[in-house]
């Protein structure tokens, strides 16, 4: 009998060399309509038995490693008594270890009192990475991503309020040409809210099978030109205002200039090496 094949894991780029360790399989919410991760995979919480006996192997190969990733795309929404227990257990195994991070969906992230986010910290999860997406509700509901901007707000400030560091994405272009200025406007907003440890930019990308891809080819969604989303960029980092060190992050292979910096310190550099693209081209900002 053939074995059914593994849906592909997904991980942030800074979690290359962690062992990724799948506690769930696909994404409980699986509706933003932009996302192609886990379109395919149906969701299911993985069996005690499944994720130890993984553990054990790993640690077989591999005792002395020291980061381990919690997929797939929101582990949080185990139950905390589940979640300690793979820590604690994790700890047995790998003695060295000393991180577990995860993706998180901000309304699993509300749904954790703060005792179990302090516990979850105090158990070893030291990072979380959360999709902020765009801060603006309207487009926010366009996505279907289930929450609100003041929901991801809340969501944001707990992980950091329970002393773990907060890794935060945002799409550039999730709004389209219709909605450009009020997604930078309205994302600056959020971004300076909650002041993440971490803020990475990725550019829409519409993928096949997405219900996002079939709006744009019936005309009914306008996605950005690079240009249009370097304006959108410049508008976020012109209005974001932060007053802890946040990692910036723009290297992802989608964005039209690869950027990388620490607010608020470096803003002003970045600003100009966003700015310095945009009048040799001599092109008004397409919002005006
Ligand atoms: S919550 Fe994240 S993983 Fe799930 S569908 Fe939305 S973007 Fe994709």
């Amino acid at each position: 009998m053939m074995a059914s094949k593994e849906p592909s894991i997904f991980r942030p780029p800074g979690e290359a060399n962690s062992f990724l360790l799948r506690v769930t399989q696909g994404c409980s919410h699986n509706q933003c309509t932009f996302c192609s991760m886990y379109r395919q995979v149906r969701f299911r919480v993985r069996s005690w038995t499944e994720v130890e006996k993984e553990i054990i192997q790993t640690a077989l190969h591999h005792p002395f490693l020291r980061r381990v990733f919690l997929a797939d795309g929101n582990a949080l929404v185990l139950g905390t008594a589940k979640l300690l227990n793979i820590i604690n257990t994790l700890h047995r195994h790998f003695p060295k270890l000393s991180r577990v991070t995860c993706y998180a969906a901000p309304g699993d992230i509300l749904k954790k009192s703060p005792q179990e986010l302090d516990a979850l910290k105090q158990a070893g999860l030291r990072m979380i990475y959360m999709g902020i997406e765009s801060g603006d509700d309207g487009v926010l509901a366009a996505v279907n991503k289930g929450i609100t901007s003041d929901g991801i707000i809340t969501a944001g400030q707990k992980v950091l309020q329970a002393g773990m560091k907060l890794s935060t994405m945002v799409i550039l272009g999730l709004g389209g040409r219709e909605k450009s200025r009020v997604h930078a406007a309205n994302t600056a907003q959020v971004i300076s809210l909650i002041n993440p440890t971490m803020l990475n930019f990725l550019t829409l990308t519409l993928y096949d099978g997405t219900p996002l891809k079939e709006e744009a080819s019936k005309g009914n969604f306008q996605p950005l030109t690079p240009l249009e989303t370097l304006f959108e960029l410049k508008e976020i980092l012109e209005q974001v205002s932060l007053v802890r060190p946040c990692i910036l992050r723009s290297d992802h292979l989608s964005n039209p200039l690869p950027l990388a910096g620490i607010l608020p310190k470096d803003q002003k550099n970045l600003l100009q090496d966003v700015a310095s693209l945009l009048p040799t081209l001599q092109i008004r900002s397409p919002f005006l």
